[in-house]
């Protein structure tokens, strides 16, 4: 399915009508399609949803890997190097730890 970032939300195209784009904002959540009005719920949210999913997984595991590598790495290079809140979700998660100042994978 194909996924456009736009402003903030979502432009995903229809499988059935090709060229047809619905503008979907994962925040609220809400899609412009008629099965989104009817059921509150439409594969283009769920496009969204697991493309977001993935995103996410990728970036986590580009952290992971330079923590291996580099381990002990200091928090605030790690911190410089990627999204301060995607290091604090790992480390909330317990994949990584945090011991004055220098971040290592927990074994
Ligand atoms: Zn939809």
């Amino acid at each position: 399915m194909n996924i456009i970032k736009s402003d903030g939300c979502y432009k995903v195209e229809s499988d059935t009508k090709k060229g047809k784009f619905y503008l979907v904002d994962i925040s609220k959540p809400n899609c412009e399609c008629p099965a989104f009005k009817f059921r509150k719920w439409c594969k283009h949210l769920e496009a969204v949803n697991n493309y977001l999913e993935l995103e996410g997984r990728g970036k986590y595991n580009k952290i992971l890997q330079v923590v291996k590598e580099f381990e002990p790495i200091e928090s605030i290079k790690l911190i410089d190097m990627f999204d301060e809140e995607l290091v604090n979700e790992l480390l909330r998660k317990g994949e990584i730890i945090e011991e004055k100042g220098m971040v290592r994978i927990l074994n």
